[in-house]
């Protein structure tokens, strides 16, 4: 599904410049649950929004579903994105003047489904994550678990081919955090291929694999027994 050859990236500082990535080797099958450690300053976010098409590597390749992503335009990167990708942020990026429902219907929007089956559609994921009955709340009306549980159906209503993660739980309490990744090991279960960017190793242990970055290059990539979230939650 990812495959990544030899990727480099700099953020150019005046003078200077921070070599962030240097040399990032890594393939992802359909069906993975990833998890993404390291310190901070590792170069986590950097890598994922990298992969996420918001951001491009100085050096290396980059296949997404057999597809090349070179070169790729703003407004090929924003198709791209829209077909491929769905994005989970630590701060929800939900739109506060929206409703639960209107913020999951916005991805399909820009696919150009129609209103009614918008609506239609929106409301199946809101029911997916547990939060029907609060399609019309705005989001300052809900729980932080809530908002990241409606920014998880909004990642998944455009049918994504990955989900990429970043600290998707780092805005939440434990027992918060665990029910976020009762869902996405869900989600995972129905064969969706899931990235989750974490420093919590209570968090990595619940994913299938884990990749380490440290000082710009992958530490340690290995498989995990996975921790269920479910047992935490009850
Ligand atoms: P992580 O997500 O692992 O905490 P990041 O990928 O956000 O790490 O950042 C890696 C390094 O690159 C950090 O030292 C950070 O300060 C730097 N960095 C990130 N984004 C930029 C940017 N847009 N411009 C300059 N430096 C950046
Ligand atoms: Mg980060």
């Amino acid at each position: 599904m990812i495959h990544i050859k030899d990727l480099h990236k700099s953020y150019k500082m005046g003078k200077n410049s921070l070599h962030v990535l240097k040399g990032i080797n890594f393939n992802v099958e359909a069906g993975e649950l990833v998890a993404i450690m390291g310190s901070s300053g590792s170069g986590k976010s950097t890598l994922l929004n990298i992969l996420g098409m918001l951001d491009v590597a100085d050096e290396g390749s980059y296949q997404l579903d057999g597809v090349p992503i070179v070169n790729l335009n703003e407004t090929k990167a924003a198709q791209y994105r829209n077909k491929f990708l769905g994005f989970i942020f630590q701060s929800f990026n939900l739109i506060n003047y929206k409703s639960a429902l209107e913020n999951v219907a916005l991805p399909l929007y820009y696919q150009g489904v129609g209103r009614k089956e918008r609506a239609e559609k929106a409301l199946m994921y809101l029911e997916q994550v547990g939060l029907k009955e609060w399609a019309t709340h705005l989001p300052s009306e809900l729980s932080g678990g809530q908002k990241q549980r409606v920014a998880i159906a909004r990642a998944m209503a455009a049918e994504p081919k990955v989900l990429l993660a970043d600290e998707p739980t780092g805005a939440l309490d434990s027992k918060t955090s665990y029910e976020v990744m009762d869902l996405i090991q869900k989600i995972n279960d129905q064969g969706n291929t899931i990235l989750v960017v974490t420093h919590e190793p209570d968090i990595a242990e619940m994913c299938k694999r884990v990749v380490v970055l440290k000082d710009g290059i992958i530490l340690e990539d290995k498989k995990v027994n996975q921790v269920r979230a479910e047992s935490y939650v009850q």
